[in-house]
C-alpha cells in the first residue's frame, strides 16, 4: 500500500464511506484503493457511527440521503467526537440545499452524483492536503511548546494589548508567581516590577521606524521571602509584514550567579591592591632616601638603576589605585554625590591643568565655550577625572606637534564633549576592546608608552553610572575623536 508523506512520518491516510448504495461504496473504495488509501465502507448512518466510535479516520465520504439515519445526523456527531476528521458529503442533484446546509454544520467540501474517478481522486486529494496542513501546524505547535517549556530561559509573549499568549514554567518561577493561570489576563494583573512593565509598555509603543531590544537589570526577591535574585530582561515587539506591533516577546536570564562571582572578584581585586599600595608606597619612600643619598653615597650607575626601580613601582601603584577606583565605582559608590555641573568651566580647568605636558610636546589646545550650556547633575570630581583621563590620553598618543580640540554641544537632551587629536589613532579592530579592563592597542608606536589600561574602563564606569555613552570614532595614523554623551538637567 503506498504511504502518504507528512513531515518525517509516513502514514497512510484512512477513510471511510458511507454510503447506502453498494455500488458507490464498491466504486469509491476501488478508486481510493488504488490511489494507496485505507478505505473501509459503511452501508448506513448507525454502521458508520459504530465504525467511527471505534477508530480514527482521516476522511470519511458521507452520503446524506440514507434511510434511517441520514449523513445531516451523522454529520454533527463525527464533528463533535473526532473534530480533526474531515468530511466530505456525497449528495444528489436533488439535494443542493442540503450540501449547503452540510457545509455549514462543518463539512469540508461536497461532491455531487454521478461522479467520475477522476473528480472523486481531486475532491479527496484537495482534504488530504487540508489534514496534512492541520497535523503539520499541530505538530509545530507542540514541538513548539514542549521547547518553550523545557528553556531554563523564562520566556513571555503578549499580544497588543498587554494580554499573556504564552508564558513558560521558568517564567512564572523566576518572577515568584505561584497562582493559577496567566494565559489570557493582563501582564498588570500578576507582574509587580514597574521596570518589567514599563518595558513592555515601551517595546508595544515602540515606532514603526525604530526595533530596539530593550535590556534592563532586575532584581527579585531579598526581602526574606525569597534569595535575591538578578535577572537580566529583554524586551521586543514582534511585528506583522506591514510593520505593526502585534504584541511583545520578554526573555528572562538569571544572571544571580554571574553578579555574585563579579562581585567577589571585584572584593578580592580591590582588597590585593589596597594591601599591595602601603608597602610600595614604602618601598618608594626608602629607595627616595637612598636616591638623596642619606643613606651614603650613591653613584650614576646606581642612581640610574634605583631611579628605574622607582619608576617602575610607581606604575603598580598607579595601577593598584586605578583598580581600586574602579572597584568603588563597581560597588556603585559614586553616584552618591551629585551637584549641578557647568562644563565649560569644568573643561577650561581641565585645560589649564593639562597646558604644561602639552606644551612639553608642543601640542596645542583648542577649546571652544558653548554659550548657554545647561548645567548637568553630576560627580564633579568624576567628571574631571573622565575628562582629564581622555586629554592625557590624546596628549599620550600624539606624536610631537599635533593639536587636541575640545567642544561641548546639545544633542537631544544630552550634552555631548567631543575630545578630538591629530594622533597615532587606532585600527578598526581596536576600538571595541579598548573600553575592557588591561586592554592596550599594541603596535610598533605605542610600544614605549607606558600605561595600564585601566583609563578607559573607568571613564566608561563612570559615564554609565551617570545614565551616559561614550562613543569613540578613530583612523590609524590620523586622529581619534571620543564623545560622551551625558544626559543634562533640564531633560
Ligand atoms: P592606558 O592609556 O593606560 O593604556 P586606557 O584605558 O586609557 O589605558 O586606554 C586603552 C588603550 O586605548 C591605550 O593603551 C591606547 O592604545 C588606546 N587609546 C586610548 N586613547 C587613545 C587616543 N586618544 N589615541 C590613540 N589611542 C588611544
Amino acid at each position: 500500500m503506498q504511504e502518504h508523506k507528512s513531515g518525517n512520518q509516513h502514514y497512510t491516510p484512512k477513510i471511510l464511506v458511507v454510503d447506502d448504495e453498494m455500488r458507490i461504496r464498491e466504486g469509491c473504495q476501488e478508486i481510493l484503493n488504488q490511489e494507496g488509501f485505507e478505505v473501509s465502507t459503511a452501508d448506513s448512518g448507525k454502521k458508520g457511527l459504530e465504525m467511527i466510535a471505534r477508530e480514527h479516520f482521516d476522511i470519511v465520504l458521507l452520503d446524506l440521503m440514507m434511510p434511517e439515519i441520514s449523513g445531516l445526523d451523522v454529520l454533527p456527531e463525527v464533528k463533535s467526537s473526532h473534530p480533526d476528521t474531515v468530511v466530505i458529503v456525497i449528495t444528489g442533484y436533488a439535494t443542493i440545499e442540503h450540501s449547503i446546509e452540510a457545509m455549514k454544520a462543518g463539512a469540508f467540501d461536497f461532491i455531487p452524483k454521478p461522479f467520475s474517478p477522476e473528480q472523486l481522486k481531486v475532491v479527496v486529494s484537495k482534504a488530504i492536503e487540508y489534514t496534512r496542513a492541520l497535523q503539520d501546524i499541530a505538530k509545530e505547535k507542540s514541538r513548539r511548546r514542549g521547547l518553550i517549556n523545557r528553556l531554563s530561559d523564562g520566556v513571555m509573549a503578549t499580544d497588543d494589548q498587554e494580554r499573556v499568549v504564552l508564558a513558560n514554567p521558568a517564567f512564572m518561577k523566576m518572577i515568584n508567581f505561584r497562582g493559577e493561570k496567566v494565559i489570557g489576563h493582563t501582564v498588570k494583573s500578576f507582574i509587580n516590577k514597574p521596570k518589567l512593565l514599563d518595558m513592555i509598555d515601551k517595546a508595544l509603543s515602540m515606532p514603526l521606524d525604530k526595533f530596539v531590544e530593550l535590556i534592563e537589570e532586575i532584581h527579585f526577591g531579598g526581602n526574606g521571602d525569597m534569595e535575591e535574585t538578578v535577572l537580566n530582561a529583554h524586551c521586543t515587539p514582534f511585528r506583522d509584514r506591514t510593520g505593526l506591533n502585534l504584541g511583545t516577546i520578554t526573555v528572562l536570564h538569571d544572571i544571580t550567579a554571574l553578579k555574585k562571582i563579579d562581585r567577589m572578584k571585584s572584593d578580592f581585586v580591590s582588597m590585593v591592591s589596597h594591601e599591595i599600595r602601603s608597602p610600595m608606597n614604602s618601598v618608594l619612600m626608602q629607595l627616595k632616601v637612598i636616591l638623596d643619598g642619606l643613606a651614603g653615597e650613591v653613584s650614576e650607575k646606581q642612581a640610574e638603576i634605583l631611579n628605574r626601580a622607582s619608576k617602575k613601582i610607581n606604575s603598580l601603584v598607579e595601577m593598584a589605585s586605578e583598580l581600586l577606583d574602579l572597584a568603588k565605582i563597581e560597588s556603585g559608590l559614586i553616584t552618591l554625590e551629585k551637584e549641578a555641573v557647568q562644563f565649560n568651566e569644568l573643561l577650561e580647568e581641565q585645560c589649564v591643568f593639562q597646558q604644561e605636558s602639552a606644551a612639553a610636546k608642543n601640542i596645542t589646545i583648542h577649546f571652544e565655550t558653548t554659550s548657554d550650556l545647561p548645567p548637568v547633575s553630576a560627580n564633579r570630581q568624576n567628571m574631571e577625572e573622565v575628562i582629564s583621563n581622555l586629554i592625557t590620553n590624546a596628549i599620550q598618543y600624539s606624536p610631537d606637534g599635533g593639536t587636541i580640540d575640545l567642544a561641548v554641544t546639545l544633542e537631544n537632551g544630552y550634552l555631548c564633549i567631543h575630545v578630538k587629536d591629530t594622533g597615532l589613532g587606532m585600527p578598526a579592530e581596536d576600538l571595541e576592546r579598548i573600553f575592557d579592563r588591561f586592554y592596550r592597542v599594541k603596535n610598533e608606536r605605542t610600544r614605549y608608552i607606558t600605561g595600564t589600561g585601566l583609563g578607559l574602563p573607568i571613564v566608561k564606569k563612570i559615564i554609565q553610572a551617570h545614565h551616559g555613552t561614550i562613543r569613540v570614532e578613530s583612523v590609524e595614523g590620523q586622529g581619534s575623536v571620543f564623545r560622551v554623551y551625558i544626559p543634562h538637567l533640564t531633560e
